[in-house]
């Protein structure tokens, strides 16, 4: 199974789609297998060498369009066609149904348990490297509080890729104007999976880029022996607009298969502009990727501040940098998947996935990314409890492990589930923060969108009620996808969210305790909606 892109699947869709129509072909990346980054983690790799790089570097800015669902079904009479308009048509629910769904809402709008959850997660285990011991203990922490509500709980092993930061320093030590004796300090973070410098560092003089075109438009061996900055910029007006996802999509190409095509052209680091929206100079790691026709070379991200520093110096004159990275890759872990089953009252066989991500990146504590989409996941599970709730088909709480970094848990559990795919009805992943709902996206047959014309209704007390059709709703549950499992995510404001996801700043205290219960509000109705219909949903 091929991994797909955190925390915005829509982000990767839309560079395949720039892919699949620009095509462009540099030709210098002699890469065998084509490594095209998604977001936050994700590298696709697939046999389409050396134009994935190239084609990507083409269509920036393509927008993600969302389709709204099909128009309701042309009816004669008024009635049905008001039915149409307003329900989605005829309901896959009774009244009874809805009215638990609303039950489940509002109980989820008051009920604290999902804060409470957060806020351990984020201050006391804190951040959640896949390996590490925190990822342990935060393992061993939701599966217990998942038994404690009587959950059926399993913890399904997955090997994980265990990196650790180092050291990770790096100044200016030359530069057009520098006062003698003095040295310039740069902000930067190892990217996740980087390489080590040598312990006493690597000074080298500094190219910068703006994108893959420049690269390619540079004279053979401009790099050579150098540290080669990409200094692409995180669209913060489409972000102001609502387009996070996609400033996200645009930029984060660099992060990820910028050392592969530094390495192609003889860079001895590479550097990239961080991706996101972050200010107060603050650098955003995250996975960057290598490929083995090229050497593995050191890669950080600088700030937004420092790569414009470091542009302007060097359009002066020959700029020198010393750069430190120490990080290590350690051999892959042993960890888990907290699968807590609550069982179906009729099809116990049948189930329907909630769930986020439990690992997290290393420099805050994984608050928005993914400890809110975990949290609100456990909060279906626990109102269910609360509530008595048994529907038809058994929920499926599962926080994944190593998303950020290759979905290792993912992968695993499609290997594990790979005959019981059939029996997958649904399958949701929160993996974009806890701002404001306002739908829900869903990916398989474009009936769904009609099919969730009741759930709509349902949450048009929260605002949350647009249904959007989507290529992709989440990493790790994109192999449910593929295989024609419908799948869902929230639909959030991310405004916001890439200002902080991935940085230090991703802390418990960004998270809006009201929206966050939204969240979780959309979580528990959809997933007892799919886990009670009658019918399955469409596909
Ligand atoms: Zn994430």
């Amino acid at each position: 199974m091929r991994p797909r892109c955190e925390p915005c699947t829509r982000a990767f869709w839309a560079l395949r789609q720039r892919n699949r129509s620009t095509g462009i072909d540099v030709g210098v990346w002699k890469v065998s297998h084509g490594a095209v980054v998604t977001s936050g983690m994700e590298i696709v790799r697939k046999n389409i060498g050396i134009v994935a790089i190239a084609a990507l570097a083409a269509g920036i800015g393509v927008p993600f369009s969302t389709a709204q669902d099909a128009p309701p079904s042309p009816s004669t009479n008024i009635l049905d066609r008001l039915n149409d308009m307003t329900a989605g048509g005829k309901s896959a629910w009774t009244p009874e149904q809805l009215t638990v769904m609303e039950r489940l809402r509002d109980a989820a709008l008051k009920d604290p348990y999902a804060l409470n959850e957060l806020r351990h997660l984020s201050d006391n285990i804190g951040p959640r490297l896949s390996g590490s011991p925190q990822a342990g203990q935060a393992v061993a922490y939701v599966a217990a509080e998942m038994r404690a509500l009587g959950a059926e709980v399993t913890l399904e092993k997955a090997k994980v890729p265990h990196w650790v930061r180092g050291t990770e320093t790096a100044e200016v030590v030359a530069w057009p104007g520098q006062t003698p004796g003095t040295t310039q300090k740069v902000v930067l973070t190892a990217l996740g999976g980087s390489v080590a410098t040598p312990a006493e560092g690597l000074t080298a003089e500094v190219v910068v880029v703006d994108d893959w075109k420049q690269l390619s438009a540079l004279p053979p061996d401009a790099v050579k022996g150098k540290i080669l900055l990409f200094n692409r910029k995180f669209d913060k007006e489409l972000a102001a607009q609502g387009g996070g996802s996609e400033a996200y999509g645009g930029a984060v190409a660099y992060r990820g298969a910028g050392p592969i095509a530094g390495a192609a052209v003889g860079a001895v680091a590479v550097l990239v502009r961080s991706v996101g929206g972050a200010d107060y100079r603050l650098p955003h790691t995250g996975l960057t990727e290598y490929d083995e026709g090229v050497p593995k070379i050191p890669a950080a991200a600088v700030t937004a501040e420092d790569a414009d520093m470091l542009k302007n110096l060097t359009s002066q004159g020959p700029v020198k940098l010393r750069l430190t990275l120490t990080p290590q890759t350690l051999p892959d872990a042993e960890s888990f998947n907290v699968i807590a089953d609550w069982k179906g009252s009729e099809h116990p066989e049948q189930v329907v996935i909630v769930s986020g991500h439990l690992d997290s990146w290393d420099l805050g504590t994984g608050a928005i990314d993914d400890g809110a989409g975990v949290a609100v996941s456990m909060q279906v599970i626990h109102l269910l409890h609360e509530l008595g709730i048994h529907p038809k088909r058994t929920v499926r709480f599962v926080a994944w492990m190593s998303e950020e970094e290759g979905s290792e848990g993912a992968a695993a559990y499609m290997a594990d589930h790979k005959d019981e795919v059939a029996n997958h009805i649904g399958a949701i992943e929160s993996d974009l923060g806890a701002d404001h709902p306002t739908g829900i996206y869903y990916s398989g047959k474009p009936a769904l969108g009609k099919w969730l014309g009741p759930v709509a209704q349902v949450l048009d007390a929260i605002g949350a009620e647009t249904m959007v059709n989507a290529p992709e709703t989440g990493e790790d549950i994109g192999g449910l996808t593929e295989e024609g499992v419908p799948s869902f995510a929230p639909v959030q404001d991310n405004r916001f969210y890439f200002n902080y996801h991935h940085t230090a700043a991703d802390t418990f205290d960004k998270v809006d305790p009201k929206h966050l219960n939204e969240n979780a509000a959309v979580m528990a109705v959809l997933a007892y909606a799919v886990a009670d219909s009658a019918e399955a949903a469409p596909r």
